[in-house]
């Protein structure tokens, strides 16, 4: 990570702010709940799967909601769905993160103007960090998002922010 390169000094000593080394290691280390609602899923499981291999960057999926920090919306969200997404994603630790993965969970996608039971994007019921765009979109784009999200991460200041709000 260039914050932590950056202050190497001589003799193999790292200085880095403790804020730094949390980051470094949480975006080293997102781990998505795996659950997916529909077409899209297929295309996060080619990500995951040996091709593509998500695990060089860390990414390893978890069945449970509590061992996890980032919920990746694969598919379309029904109203039927919307309470389970609401539901799993309350269960998740803070900090967590959200990738909306497709037209469908982005605004409705090819439902966005005659499906009655589709909600017209999951940010209606859970907020999101990254959009991911296609229908479905490629493994490539979804490995993007968490390029992205590991840059969003590398900025945060949760220490500073919880313990000295008034520096933030
Ligand atoms: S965006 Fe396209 S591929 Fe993805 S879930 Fe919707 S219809 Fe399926």
């Amino acid at each position: 990570m260039n914050n932590l390169a950056g202050q190497q000094e001589s003799g193999g000593v790292i200085i880095a702010k403790m804020d730094d080394l949390l980051n470094w290691a949480r975006l080293s280390s997102m781990w998505p709940v795996s659950f997916g609602i529909a077409c899209c899923a297929i295309e996060m499981m080619g990500a995951m799967a040996a091709t593509y291999d998500l695990d060089r960057f860390g990414v390893f999926p978890r069945p449970s909601p509590r061992q996890s920090d980032v919920m990746i919306i694969a598919g379309t969200v029904t109203f039927k769905m919307a309470d389970r997404i609401k539901k799993l994603y309350d269960q998740m630790p803070e900090p967590k993160y959200v990738i909306s993965m497709g037209s469908c969970s982005n605004c409705g996608g090819p439902y966005w103007q005659h499906g009655y039971h589709v909600v017209k994007g999951v940010d209606k019921i859970i907020p999101v960090d990254v959009y991911v765009q296609g229908c479905p979109p490629r493994p490539e784009a979804l490995i993007g998002a968490f390029l992205e999200l590991q840059k969003k991460i590398e900025t945060e200041n949760i220490l500073q922010d919880q313990f000295f709000p008034e520096n933030a």
